[in-house]
């Protein structure tokens, strides 16, 4: 049993509210330790940690910083298989698939080394007589993130080593579900040489969520969770005056046209689908196959697939995917299956009986396919986040498309193809902000920037790729003038550039 505290002024501190929520093992049904619930007045101390150490963070010189970022990469991959092991033990995803959790943070760190390069202002040399005009990035102070369950390692990578290399302190409040990934890397970046302070952790719930957004000290706020969170975070940050970029929840369309190839496309499908339990807020939720014949192929490919699906505990190499995050999420999993059923889809496969043999108190449910589905059920507009399948018939190209346009969220897309033009009117048409092309998560590499659209995300910049330096820097523009000769006199006319 563990018990976890905070990270507060470079090292572990117990927590002191006397509050504490127990951390899960999913694969089965154990308790590991205690996570402790911050008060506000502990987030006070992380801020009071951070603004004490940012100014001299800020004044090292941006190469010298993303040394501690080169450095901690380097730690890292020296204790990749530990740290995959223990994501995988919190969440319950498999230790293959926390290993890719930990690397797409890890490339996001990787694009992070270039940010002297991101951090160059601009100068223009004459912008009138004797005048120069420039301008620098800033950074903004104390920064701070939460985060979701589901990429324990990722998503605060994606946050913390930007907001690092632009030169703010950060303040990481990550999931209570899986706080020991987010606290070792805490410790790595001390490791790697990152000053006490510029880096805490504060874990809890909404009590510390809200001294977040209520801290007249911490200017931004990057946030990703369920998009009523999210849009929550979002209008109570920008209500007290801060930066907020708040990332929510998702139903991924994925579009079938007639000549796509349909083992291809079921490869595809069973993967971004089912892959981490369907937890995953790129997963595939919704098969949008074009014409009935289409749809027909594809349903007949498909069940053999998802009853084939191997379901493990997380330390089992040879599992398709584990079990979800906690008791009360597979509860919530299996509810939206019966209503599937009430709402009239026809449930093809049903995964709602599966038990894991030796792991009976783990969170384990078999892959469930949903034919016939439409759009005013409950199970095709809500985020089920569960290894479940929807397969919405659509007549033509025209009615496809026009499903993830008008869905109430707009995260990522798919459409499987082999026709270069139909794929080119929809990713120019489609509703949503990040398209793949016989991809079926298209997560963006982490020098292009990642975000959705609608309610998916609330806020104007994206993460990672330039949008994360533009977010964690404010722009000072100076216009300077160093005149010379006789002097002309006060002007009382604004000057132009007639
Ligand atoms: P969640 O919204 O329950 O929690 C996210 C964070 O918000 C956690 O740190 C949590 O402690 C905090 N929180 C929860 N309830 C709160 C409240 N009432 N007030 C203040 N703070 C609160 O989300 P989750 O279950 O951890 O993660 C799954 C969700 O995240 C899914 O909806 C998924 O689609 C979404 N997600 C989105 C992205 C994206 O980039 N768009 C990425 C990953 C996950």
């Amino acid at each position: 049993m563990e018990d976890v505290g905070h990270f507060i002024g470079g090292k572990r501190v117990p927590g002191k509210s006397g509050r504490a929520q127990d951390i899960m093992q999913p694969m089965d049904g154990t308790v590991r330790g205690r996570v402790a619930l911050a008060t506000k007045a502990e987030l006070r101390e992380a801020v009071e940690n951070a603004k004490a150490a940012q100014p001299i963070w800020a004044a090292t010189n941006p190469q010298r910083r993303v040394r501690v970022l080169a450095k901690f990469l380097e730690l890292v991959h020296r204790e990749y298989d530990e740290l995959a092991e223990l994501l995988a033990r919190e969440h319950g995803k498999t230790i293959a698939d926390a290993k890719g959790d930990i690397q797409r943070g890890l490339e996001v760190v990787e694009v992070c080394l270039g940010a002297p390069h991101m951090l160059k202002g601009e100068f223009t040399d004459g912008a009138g007589p004797g005048i120069d005009t420039y301008s620098m990035r800033q950074p903004l102070g104390v920064v701070a993130g939460i985060t979701p369950f589901n990429f324990p390692a990722m998503i605060p990578l994606w946050k913390i080593a930007p907001a690092l290399a632009s030169g703010n302190a950060f303040i990481l409040k990550p999931s209570e579900r899986d706080p020991g990934v987010p606290m070792r890397i805490a410790e790595l970046f001390i490791e790697a040489g990152l000053p006490a302070g510029v880096l805490n952790v504060v874990n809890g719930d909404k009590e510390v969520v809200d001294a977040i957004l209520d801290d007249p000290d911490i200017k931004a706020v990057g946030f990703v969770g369920s998009s009523p969170i999210a849009q929550y975070i979002y209008s109570r940050a920008a209500a007290n005056g801060k930066r907020a970029q708040c990332f929510g929840g998702a139903k991924n369309h994925m579009i079938i046209m007639p000549d796509a190839d349909m083992d291809q496309t079921v490869d595809a499908l069973i993967g971004a689908g089912y892959g981490s339990a369907g937890e995953r807020c790129m997963a595939i939720s919704v098969a949008v196959p074009v014409g009935e014949e289409t749809a027909n192929r594809l349903v007949e490919k498909l069940i053999p697939r998802v009853e084939s699906l191997k379901v493990g505990p997380s330390t089992d190499s040879t599992a398709d995917y584990g079990p979800l995050v906690t008791a009360q999420a597979l509860e919530r999993v299996k509810g939206y299956v019966d209503l599937g059923v009430e709402e009239g889809a026809k449930l093809v496969v049903d995964g709602r009986g599966f038990k894991m043999q030796g792991y009976e108190n783990g969170y384990y449910l078999g892959g469930c396919l949903f034919d016939h589905v439409t759009p005013d059920m409950r199970i095709y507009k809500e985020e089920i986040f569960g290894p479940v399948l929807s397969v919405v018939r659509a007549k033509n190209y025209e009615e496809a498309l026009r499903l993830p346009n008008e869905h109430e969220y707009g995260n990522g897309v798919a459409i499987f193809t082999r026709d270069g033009d139909a794929a080119r009117d929809f990713a120019s048409k489609v509703e949503v902000g990040m398209v793949g092309i016989n991809v079926p998560i298209p997560v963006p590499i982490a020098y292009y920037t990642f975000g959705g659209w609608k309610a998916s995300g609330f806020g104007d910049l994206n993460q990672h790729g330039p949008d994360a330096f533009r977010f964690y820097t404010k722009t000072k523009t100076v216009t300077s003038r160093w005149p010379s000769g006789v002097k002309e006199g006060a002007e009382f006319v604004i000057p132009t550039m007639n």
